[in-house]
């Protein structure tokens, strides 16, 4: 299978026309395009977009390949001090290669424009949970791509033509971390009428980070469907890691398993994908790294919190 790279410099865009591209080559530049200079996100045609003042950088996603490595196993412990700094610029953080596992989202205006909403601390709760919810939409649309189809042969209404197409086969199964990952089960379930949705549970120790599993709730026929693992935040991949393990111990094979994730950590992310090779990992943005207390820098703050209303 070819590999695509793309270096992606500031302000600059670029548009991937089949999903099935696997990795991509982030240079320095692409961590953040320019605040002042940066084109401006073009009106969302639903209007909300527009009421905030989208200050922060549009989010193209920065990573670093000196954690690649070093944190690929470790999980909750890798990254623990905030690396790089908030305030580096984009010319202070290193190239990253994407693994071949990591699905991006193509960073359309639309994509960047909303993650600038969410990731503003000014963003009010209504605009917040609004521009969430639509980028939970456009990434479960996305991830959905990484199912199987079926060539599939249908007659159109006009003068009894036939259209090759394809069908989406297989069973889903929609899983969701509980609590962030529940914000993104409506837009499962507007895609999928009749999906499946089973919860993990699980939990971070405050003081040292590592997750533990509470509870896993998954149909019996979980081995025999493809599995959308919900949660937004992939920080430092050690709930991610557990959750897939669960799949994994209930007979899912890695290769049925999409990962769905809104933003995600480089170190997380390469600790997932460097543990489960055959695991999608799909996410709409990359940034560069973990503060102290393992949250994603730059990052949207706490997802659940802001999402739910409980900061
Ligand atoms: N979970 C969140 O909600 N935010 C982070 O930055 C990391 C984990």
């Amino acid at each position: 299978m070819g590999t695509i790279r793309h270096t992606v410099s500031i302000g600059q865009s670029f548009f991937i026309s089949h999903p099935s591209y696997s990795h991509r080559l982030l240079g320095p530049a692409c961590c953040y395009t320019g605040v002042a200079s940066a084109p401006r996100p073009p009106p969302s045609p639903c209007g909300a977009m527009a009421t905030n003042g989208a200050a922060g950088g549009p989010s193209t996603p920065a990573t670093g390949s000196s954690l690649a490595a070093g944190g690929g196993g470790s999980g909750g412990a890798a990254g623990a001090v905030s690396y790089p700094p908030p305030s580096a610029t984009s010319s202070e953080l290193p190239a990253f290669e994407l693994p071949p596992n990591v699905r991006l989202h193509p960073p359309t205006a639309q994509i960047r424009a909303l993650m600038t909403i969410i990731r503003s601390a000014e963003t009010s709760r209504a605009d917040w949970i609004f521009s969430a919810d639509r980028v939970i939409r456009l990434i479960v649309e996305f991830a959905l791509n990484f199912l199987p189809v079926s060539p599939v042969t249908v007659t159109t209404p006009v003068d009894g033509a036939v259209h090759e197409g394809v069908a989406f086969s297989g069973k889903i199964l929609g899983v969701s971390v509980v609590r962030a990952g529940e914000a993104m089960e409506p837009a499962l379930r507007s895609c999928c009428r009749s999906c499946r949705i089973g919860k993990i549970l699980i939990q971070r120790d405050e003081a040292t980070a590592a997750p533990t599993l509470f509870f896993a709730k998954l149909p019996d026929d979980v081995a025999s469907r493809h599995v959308l693992l919900l949660d937004p935040m992939l920080a430092t991949g050690g709930s991610a890691r557990m959750a897939i393990q669960a799949l994994l111990d209930a007979g899912v094979p890695q290769s049925k398993i999409v990962f769905v994730s809104v933003l995600a950590a480089r170190q997380g992310l390469a600790a997932v994908c460097a543990a489960y090779p055959d695991v999608s990992v799909v996410t709409a943005a990359v940034d560069a790294g973990l503060n102290a207390k393992k949250f994603i820098v730059p990052g949207v703050g706490d997802f659940g919190d802001r999402y739910f209303g409980t900061d």
